[in-house]
């Protein structure tokens, strides 16, 4: 469902006019349809209708409180990567039995507040960890309850920084080395070793690489059980990615048919963990034009969102959908221009020579597909203070993270103790 659509000549946020959003909110901000997150939720309930499945969030993807709520209310589990992370699922109200903890560099901080929380599964990633986790179990009095997390070495044939399953990736630990490390785990005190886990990259256009890591996790199933070990779940990660171009990627169902086909026979718990999919579609950047430049060489739409608001196109290269607030007459020429923010570096470019209907200072737009690693990856750079998150459903809106202030920003420095005071 693209919750995100032209009424009476205004795009609309599931019901809720983004124009007049715009002049309560000011510009920039991020609007979310909770429809949209509940409906594509529901699409995964449906789809493994018939498996023993538990979806997990990975919160990653967008941590607003909202958001967060949102899947609790839906009955959602979380994948978590660090303690903050932990500690916001928890003030979201998701419960400690759904949550699994991913990430190469967990602290001992980290681990023991997860075995205080008596979350459902920490996924260790080396043998280090494994025995830093031991020990922390072992002074707590408790048993930890982990997946190991392979690295399959398959190449989830998407962009490389979000590639996470080739040997030269950080992630999981060899697949070669998988038997010496569950029989490493069942030695070491503390430790039930339930699990194993795979996550293979993000943005996966393709079911071919997660056929291929699936597998071998079935085989490696059979091993360890042969071996003695009691697995009883898999993991298999988040990474099935969204149409950000036009280019539809497979299904919540053809995803699930396949987890069928690989492990299906194993009777072990599925544990999923999307984030991108759930999120990524129900969320848009609303900005306003500042000044449109008209250059020799070419023409710039300059906006009031940048790179600090939504840094993807920076630093993977993505694509987002760029459409006006005010609907484009039909049979409107298009213009070819470079939409840019106003921050002083050349990576604030949102696209290059796109066609798009006239815009004009004043002028609001959106960039579409930002509901998933757009928002949490914004930082203050430039002295840009975070934008506002809206979250809408069927008529309402509601501000669930205010603009930041630059009071707010002041507030958190301070001089050093031998400097003087500014009267
Ligand atoms: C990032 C991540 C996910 C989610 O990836 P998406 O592509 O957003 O689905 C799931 N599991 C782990 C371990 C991750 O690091």
């Amino acid at each position: 469902m693209n919750p995100f659509r032209y009424k009476n000549g205004v795009l609309h946020a599931d019901g809720v006019s983004l124009a007049d959003l715009a002049t309560e909110i000011g510009t920039p901000f991020y609007c979310y349809s909770e429809s949209a997150i509940s409906a594509q939720y529901r699409a995964y309930v449906d789809a493994f209708a018939d498996q023993d499945a538990v979806v997990c969030y990975a919160m990653k993807a967008n941590d607003n409180l909202a958001i967060l709520r949102t899947f609790a209310e839906l009955g959602a589990g979380a994948d978590v990567v660090s303690g903050g992370e932990l500690q916001r699922a928890l003030a979201a109200g998701i419960p400690p039995s759904k949550i699994i903890f991913s990430g190469v560099g967990k602290t001992e901080d980290e681990l023991a507040l997860a075995l205080s929380t008596g979350i459902m599964q920490i996924n260790v990633e080396s043998f280090a960890e494994m025995e830093a986790l031991s020990r922390a179990a072992v002074a707590k009095g408790v048993t930890a309850e982990i997946a190991i997390r392979i690295n399959p070495n398959v190449d989830a044939k998407t962009h490389d920084k979000i590639s996470t399953g080739r040997k030269q990736d950080k992630f999981g630990i060899d697949i070669e080395l998988a038997a010496d490390a569950y029989r490493k785990a069942a030695e070491l005190p503390g430790l039930d070793a339930a699990a194993v886990a795979v996550h293979i990259g993000s943005q996966l256009t393709s079911l071919d690489p997660f056929r291929a890591a699936f597998s071998r996790v079935a085989e490696l199933v059979g091993e360890l059980r042969a071996a003695g070990h009691d697995i009883r779940r898999v993991d298999l990660g988040g990474g099935l990615g969204i149409d950000y171009d036009g280019a539809a990627p497979p299904t919540p169902a053809a995803y699930a048919a396949v987890i069928k086909e690989t492990v299906g026979h194993l009777g072990c718990r599925v544990l999923l963990e999307p984030g991108r999919n759930l999120v990524g579609n129900a969320g848009i950047l609303v900005s306003r034009v500042i000044y449109t430049k008209d250059g020799d060489d070419r023409d710039f739409v300059i906006v009031d969102a940048a790179m600090n608001d939504l840094i993807r196109p920076a630093l993977y290269d993505a694509y987002h959908g760029i459409r006006p607030v005010a609907e484009p007459a039909g049979g409107a020429n298009l213009q070819r221009v470079d939409v840019v923010g106003p921050v002083c570096e050349t990576g604030d470019t949102f696209t290059r020579a796109r066609d798009l209907p006239p815009l004009s200072a004043g002028d609001l737009l959106i960039f579409d597909s930002a509901g998933a690693y757009c928002a949490v990856m914004a930082s203050t750079y430039n002295a840009r203070p975070h934008v506002p998150e809206i979250l809408v459903k069927e008529g309402q809106f509601s501000i669930v993270r205010a603009r930041q202030t630059i009071e707010d920003m002041l507030r958190a420095e301070n001089f050093a103790d031998w400097q003087t005071a500014v009267n």
